[in-house]
């Protein structure tokens, strides 16, 4: 073939996941949207401090909150939260994050059982020893009696002690070993494997389950993904486990997620990102929407391209006008969003020169060029690509904002009437 002819890809492989599993009107799996979730640090006894940060949560876009029963307390403030919820008009799944007194937890709450929507078992925290099995399969019958699906969240840092254990002694007991960071990986993949396949057995039907493998390395995460992914066809919950604050943790999960999602594997993401001190746990859904719409995955706000400046812009004004777009968007789309189905696809294009800014401008929906240092103190506005009017002055951002208003209220008019 001519390699100047061969048509260059540019989306994200097939999923993996054949099956879906349904959440009230939310579905993972498959050819349904990849699914954001989040989860809470609050107490969960704290009622309202439960209910403000869940709501918090869902408003910025968290498809389904997890929240941690690990104790009586917690249990019985279950469905009280889901009620304070549902009068405030937030109608997010909440799933339970049990761990070791789950199955005791849920037998003497059943009302607890009843306000979740869903349950994520770690197989490794579900009970020691001997306890293990008979706890597990009474975690598995709850969720079949309350027709709950289950994420089997399996943690490198809470591993199930017996599957290593038992991989460590064959890895030895080869000619070759493989080293050990290997089987570590492999266990954590056999883990969450042979506990959907237990799962299975009990009774919980297959589009019933979710399967997640965290890790806190990223190629750590690659791998044991990659390997989940070839093993199974579950709907898979993808997260970076413990992935750090500020720019380190957002880069290293976007990075991971990235990689996957790009290969078709993964179908529901959370971003792990410790808060800065006093900082808004809604960051983490902020972070996994811009990896899903960087990757065109999925659309949440309109996009705004801007070039990122170099000796040719004379001053901090491009930055200032790209600042100012975006915060008029931000103020804008509560109101867009529900007017202009559809306004999240908007694209606008801020750009600092000649060099790049038209020919950007030109492929945006919107597009501006500022001069550069030494060029026409004038600023060009594309609108679908063809030049519509010339703005100067200071007052460049006021007299854009029209300009978009009016742009958003035509295209998107019509999503509005259907
Ligand atoms: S568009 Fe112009 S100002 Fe922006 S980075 Fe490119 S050359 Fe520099």
């Amino acid at each position: 073939m001519d390699s100047e002819q061969t048509p260059l890809e540019a989306a994200p492989a097939k999923r993996h996941s054949t099956r879906c599993v349904r959440i009230g009107p939310l579905v993972i799996g498959a050819t349904a949207p990849v699914v954001v979730q989040s989860m809470t640090d609050t107490a969960t006894a704290d009622i309202t401090a439960t209910v403000a940060q869940v709501a918090e949560l869902a408003r910025a876009g968290s498809e389904l909150v997890r929240i941690t029963i690990n104790d009586e307390a917690a249990a019985a403030a279950v469905p009280r939260i889901r009620e304070q919820l549902l009068a405030q008009g937030v109608e997010v799944p909440l799933v339970g994050d049990f761990h070791f007194n789950g199955h005791k937890l849920l037998k003497r709450h059943p009302a607890c059982a009843e306000a979740i929507a869903k349950m994520r078992i770690n197989p490794g925290n579900v009970g020691k020893g001997r306890r293990r099995d008979p706890q597990f399969a009474e975690m598995v019958e709850i969720a079949c009696r309350y027709e709950l699906p289950v994420r089997i969240g399996v943690n490198w840092g809470s591993l199930d002690e017996s599957v290593l254990t038992r991989l460590m002694d064959a890895n030895a007991a080869r000619r070759e070993p493989h080293p050990p960071e290997a089987v570590m990986r492999n266990a954590v993949v056999t883990s969450a494997i042979e506990s959907a396949t237990q799962a299975e057995a009990l009774g919980l039907p297959s589009d019933r389950i979710v399967l997640s493998c965290k890790m806190s390395g990223v190629q750590d995460l690659v791998a044991v993904y990659r390997d989940l992914a070839r093993r199974c066809d579950y709907p898979l919950h993808l997260g970076l486990t413990e992935a750090g604050m500020g720019i380190p943790g957002i880069t290293a999960s976007s990075a991971a997620l990235a990689i996957l999602l790009q290969e078709g594997i993964g179908d529901t993401i959370r971003v792990s990102l410790t808060p800065d001190p006093g900082g808004s746990r809604a960051r983490e859904v902020e972070v996994a929407q811009q990896v899903l719409q960087s990757l065109g995955l999925r659309d949440f706000t309109p996009r705004v391209t801007a070039c990122p400046g170099c000796g040719r812009t004379s001053s901090d004004y491009f930055q200032h006008l790209a600042e100012q777009v975006r915060s008029f968007i931000d103020r804008r789309m509560p109101e867009w969003r529900v007017d202009y189905p559809g306004v999240e696809q908007l694209r606008i294009a801020v750009m600092g020169c000649v060099v790049n800014g038209p020919g950007e401008s030109r492929h945006a929906d919107i597009g501006i060029s500022l001069p550069g240092a030494g060029e026409q103190p004038a600023a060009p506005v594309f609108i679908d690509g063809e030049r519509a009017v010339t703005l100067k002055g200071e007052q460049l951002a006021a007299e854009l904002e029209p300009i978009i208003e009016s742009y958003v209220a035509q295209r998107f008019a019509s999503s509005k009437s259907e």
